[in-house]
C-alpha cells in the first residue's frame, strides 16, 4: 500500500471515527488530534509469523485485556485464521462469540465462581483448571454437556497451577467427574524470554505428564519464537508477538523477529517555541536548553496513556523523523526537540509509537524501555478518550 493511499484511507477513517465519537447534540465537535490506529494487515502478518514458528501446533490467538488494548472487535477479522481465541474475562469471551466465532475459546484463568460454569456450557468455552476450588465447582455443577478443560501445572512460575506433586491427583479427580469431557495439559514459563530459559520447567512438565493422555499447550510468544522444544505440543499461546512487540526486547527487536507494529499512536504539534540558552521546559524545569533550541508541543499526555515515566531522550517521530522528548510528560502535552526536523510546524505529525505516514517505524518496545516498562503495558494503557481507527 502506497503512502498516499494509506493517508487517504486514514483520513477517511478518521472522519468516520470523529463522526462516531464526537457528533453530539450541540453539533460536530472535532477532537484533539490524537489517534490510535490499529493495523489489520500487521495483525494478520504477525499471526502468520506465529504460525510459521508454531510448526505443527495449533495457534491460540491470545486476546486477553481487550486484545492487548487493541479492541477484540477490531482484531477479530485479522485473527479469524487462528485456531482459537484465548482470554480470561468472561465478558470478553461473550464478545468473541457475539462476533460469530464458533471455534475454540479458552479461559486462561478458568472460572472465578460457580455460575461461570453455566456460561461455559452456554457459550461452549474451554476453561483452565488451576486449583482445587475450581474442581469443587465443577463437581457441583449440573451440566447439560461435559466440559473441555485445560489442567494447569505450576512447573516453577508459582502463580497458578497444581505443583508437580499434586498434578496427577488433580488429573485423576477431574477424570472421574461426569462434568468433564477431555482434559488437556498446560503450563506457563517464567523465563522463556531470558537467560534462564524453559528447560527446567519443561523437564518437570514432561516428566510429570509423560504417561497422561491429552493435548499439551505450553508456549507463550517468547517460547514460540525462541524455543523450538516448546512448539512440539498441540497448541501454542502467542499474545504479544501478534501485536508486533518483541517478547525479548532489547535482546531482539520486533524487526529481528519479522513482526510488524499493529498499533500506531499519533498526534500533531499544537505549538512551537524557540528557546535560548538557559531556558527550561515544563513542570519542574527538568530540562534546560544549553543553546538556542526549537521545540514543538504535541497533543498527547499521560491522560492518553502515554507514560509519565518517559523523560528527556525518549524517542519520538516528527514528520516521520526521529527525535527526542524534552522535559516532563504533562497530562495532555509533551515537548519534543525539533532540531532534526527544521520544517516542522503546527499541525506536523507526531508519532509516539508505531508507523509514521512516511513509513518510518518507532517500535513500542523502545518507548516502553524509556519508561521503564514493557510494550504490553503501553498497549493496554491507551486511554478511553483516545479515538481509534482501523486500517
Ligand atoms: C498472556 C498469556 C499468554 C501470552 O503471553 P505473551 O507473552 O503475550 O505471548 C500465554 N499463556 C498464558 C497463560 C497467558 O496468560
Amino acid at each position: 500500500m502506497g503512502v498516499q493511499c494509506q493517508n487517504d484511507a486514514t483520513r477517511g477513517l478518521l472522519r468516520r471515527v470523529r463522526a462516531n465519537v464526537f457528533s453530539s447534540a450541540i453539533g460536530f465537535i472535532v477532537p484533539r488530534p490524537i489517534l490510535a490506529t490499529i493495523h489489520t494487515a500487521a495483525l494478520r502478518h504477525n499471526l502468520d509469523r506465529a504460525r510459521r514458528s508454531a510448526l505443527e501446533a495449533r495457534v491460540w490467538a491470545v486476546v486477553k485485556a481487550n486484545a492487548y488494548g487493541h479492541g477484540i472487535e477490531r482484531v477479530f477479522d485479522a485473527f479469524r485464521g487462528a485456531d482459537g481465541f484465548a482470554l480470561l474475562d468472561l465478558a470478553e469471551a461473550e464478545r468473541v462469540r457475539a462476533l460469530g466465532w464458533r471455534g475454540p475459546v479458552l479461559l486462561l484463568e478458568g472460572v472465578f465462581e460457580p455460575r461461570d460454569l453455566e456460561l461455559c456450557s452456554r457459550l461452549d468455552l474451554w476453561h483452565t483448571v488451576h486449583c482445587d476450588a475450581q474442581i469443587d465447582m465443577l463437581a457441583a455443577h449440573k451440566t447439560q454437556a461435559p466440559q473441555r478443560v485445560f489442567l494447569k501445572m505450576n512447573s516453577g512460575m508459582n502463580r497458578l497451577g497444581f505443583t508437580p506433586e499434586r498434578f496427577r491427583s488433580a488429573w485423576t479427580r477431574l477424570n472421574a467427574l461426569p462434568q468433564v469431557d477431555e482434559i488437556s495439559l498446560m503450563t506457563h514459563f517464567s523465563d522463556a524470554d531470558g537467560r534462564r530459559g524453559i528447560d527446567h520447567q519443561l523437564e518437570v512438565f514432561e516428566r510429570t505428564t509423560q504417561d497422561l493422555p491429552g493435548e499439551r499447550s505450553i508456549a507463550n510468544s517468547a517460547a514460540t519464537l525462541r524455543h523450538a522444544a516448546a512448539t512440539r505440543a498441540d497448541w501454542v499461546r502467542p499474545g504479544i508477538m501478534l501485536y508486533g512487540s518483541a517478547p525479548d526486547f532489547p535482546e531482539h527487536d520486533a524487526a529481528h523477529w519479522q513482526l510488524q507494529p499493529s498499533m500506531t499512536l499519533s498526534t500533531r504539534l499544537i505549538s512551537v517555541q524557540t528557546l535560548k540558552a538557559g531556558d527550561t521546559i515544563g513542570y519542574g524545569s527538568r530540562f534546560t536548553a544549553d543553546g538556542p533550541l526549537t521545540v514543538g508541543v504535541a497533543a498527547v499526555g499521560y491522560a492518553d496513556g502515554y507514560p509519565r515515566h518517559c523523560d528527556t531522550g525518549t524517542p519520538v517521530l516528527v514528520n516521520g523523523v526521529r527525535t527526542r522528548m524534552v522535559g516532563r510528560v504533562s497530562m495532555d502535552m509533551i515537548t519534543v526537540d525539533l532540531t532534526p526536523v527544521p520544517d516542522a510546524e503546527i499541525g506536523s505529525e507526531v508519532t509516539l509509537w508505531g508507523r509514521a505516514s512516511n513509513g518510518a517505524l518507532l517500535p513500542i518496545d523502545e518507548v516502553a524501555q524509556a519508561a521503564g516498562t514493557i510494550g504490553y503495558e503501553l498497549m493496554c494503557a491507551v486511554a478511553p478518550r483516545v479515538p481509534v481507527a482501523v486500517d
